[in-house]
């Protein structure tokens, strides 16, 4: 009988891994919580474990990615606005801002609120964030990142 961990031919027996049953070698029997052999079969569903080590991952990643204000934002609220054919009083009006704001935001001199920025890009149909990865082993991976933080969910993708 082939043990079901590292398949290595040997006297195997069943044992409780991460909620699988499964057939185990003297081995890895330490692994694996040990079950009689006499005992019913277990109603337990065998589902991979690697699936279940991926799925937090993935959510790791959406998790990683910030929204940033783009720098040019002063450009493009100005832009979006004069397309509109809106002054600085009406598109003020609109989101409910006053019109020190709009001109200090225009001018680079105020960052606009996640709030404000929002409502300008509904008021304007244009796009003041872009996303970022907060974590830079993303970008340079394969650029001298850290190999220690991979994780086995990286080995699993990359196969
Ligand atoms: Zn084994």
């Amino acid at each position: 009988m082939e043990c079901e961990l590292c398949g290595r031919e040997c006297e195997c027996r069943p044992a409780i891994i991460d909620n699988v049953r499964m057939m185990l070698c003297p081995g890895c029997m330490k692994y694996g919580k040990c079950v009689p052999v006499t005992s019913k079969p277990t109603t337990i569903a065998k589902k991979p474990i690697l699936e279940r080590i991926q799925r937090p991952k993935e959510k790791d990643v959406y998790k990683d990615m910030t929204k940033e204000l783009v720098s040019n934002y002063n450009i493009l609220i100005k832009d979006g606005r004069e397309k509109k054919g809106l002054s600085r009083e009406e598109l003020g009006f609109r989101i409910g801002e006053r019109t020190v704001t709009i001109s200090k935001i225009e001018n680079g001199d105020l960052k606009p609120s996640d709030k404000i920025a929002q409502k300008l890009e509904k008021e304007l149909d244009i796009n003041l964030f872009e996303e970022i990865p907060s974590t830079p082993s993303y970008a340079t991976k394969g650029y001298g990142g850290n190999p220690g933080s991979r994780t086995l969910g990286d080995f699993i993708k990359q196969e």
